[in-house]
């Protein structure tokens, strides 16, 4: 009997990330994976959301409003958040009845406010219980490092707005440190250095699909590619053949920040737990880490073992995906 009600009602894992969003539903997987973004037609008029609403960014007219409810790690617009976190649980197609436990990761450094917008999103959308996890510790959880044992790691996150770095062990987090440079902070450091350098303006999106498609900041064969965009001085439309040399001098800012504060944080390590992540190295995951020849960069500057996971993109949602599966296990490591 208790077998039958269980298959009947769902447990779902999100990934509530500031620039996409995961949503797990046990037994069928990773049905959504879309941008944080919602747009509306009038307040309170929703007219997309993910990527449709990700499209619609600085092309539409006054009538239409398109906000990423999540800036920089935390819940920026709590109003369009809620509704953007109850779209996503409707995406997933389990009718309202059948919702049951829901996982959600959250950033390290969520205030009470916020846990109670996302808790009651989650509630308003039908789900029955609703658990937090800091993201860092899905992340780790995700990549399936021993979060309840002894040995510290640490997990540097690299999302849209913030890079999360995160020294875990005993199912807590020891140290954390958020900044706010990750991703989106990469392509507005492209868009500047290709105005700077070449003259030429580019948007955000061209910037994100330039940095995935030929961004590498890593040794090995550079990569040719043409930059298209609009003349600064003349305002007409312009091209320019590159390397993915380019990358490495337009990131080298970002990149150290980043870095110095992953030696900051290595520096407030008690000396047992430094001499863990010394062994282990440094774990990386989120949708940034995945910039070509970033592990190999971080490694040579930082002088510690650094590895990326297949899944980068996913470790926080296979985390909520591991959470629901060994629920009980996990327990110590979920708020409420
Ligand atoms: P969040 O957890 O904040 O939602 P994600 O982990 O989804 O963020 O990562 C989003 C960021 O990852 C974006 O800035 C995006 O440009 C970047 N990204 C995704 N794929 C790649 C790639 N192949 N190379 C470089 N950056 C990437
Ligand atoms: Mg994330």
């Amino acid at each position: 009997m208790f077998r039958i009600f269980s298959r009947i009602f769902s447990n779902i894992g999100i990934d509530l990330g500031t620039a996409n969003t995961i949503v797990y539903v046990a037994e069928k997987g990773f049905v959504v994976n879309e941008p944080s973004v919602i747009a509306y037609k009038s307040k309170g008029n929703v007219l997309a959301i993910g990527k449709e609403a990700k499209e619609m960014f600085g092309k539409t007219h006054k009538g239409i409003t398109v906000i990423r409810p999540l800036a920089d790690g935390v819940i920026a617009d709590f109003v369009a958040g809620e509704e953007m976190i109850r779209s996503f649980i409707r995406l997933a197609e389990i009718p309202r009845f059948f919702l049951n436990d829901i996982v959600i990761g959250v950033p390290t450094g969520v205030t009470s406010v916020e846990k109670r917008a996302v808790i009651e999103s989650a509630e308003s959308a039908g789900a029955r219980r609703v658990y937090l996890v800091t993201e860092p510790m899905a992340a780790a959880i995700g990549v399936g490092i021993n979060v309840l044992g002894s040995n510290a790691c640490m997990i540097v996150d690299i999302g849209g707005g913030t890079t999360d770095i995160a020294v875990i062990n005993f199912g807590g987090i020891v140290v954390d440190n958020t900044i706010r440079v990750a991703g989106d902070e990469m392509n507005e450091a492209i868009i500047r250095y290709v105005k700077n350098k070449y003259n030429l303006r580019i948007g955000e999106t061209s910037a994100e699909k330039l940095k995935m498609d030929f961004g590498m900041v890593g040794d090995g064969p550079e990569l040719e590619f043409q930059l298209k965009g609009l003349d600064a001085q003349t305002g007409l439309p312009h091209q320019i053949d590159v390397t993915s040399e380019l990358f490495k001098e337009a990131l080298k800012d970002v990149l150290n920040t980043i870095i110095n504060s992953i030696l900051t944080t290595l520096d407030k390590l008690p000396p047992e737990l430094a001499s863990d992540v010394i062994d282990r190295g440094i774990i990386l995951t989120g949708g940034g880490s995945l910039l070509k020849g970033l592990d190999s960069y971080l490694r040579e500057i930082v002088n510690l073992p650094v590895s990326r996971p297949g899944n980068a993109l996913y470790c926080v949602a296979e985390g909520t995906r591991k959470i629901l599966e060994n629920f009980e296990m996990f327990k110590p490591v979920l708020f409420t």
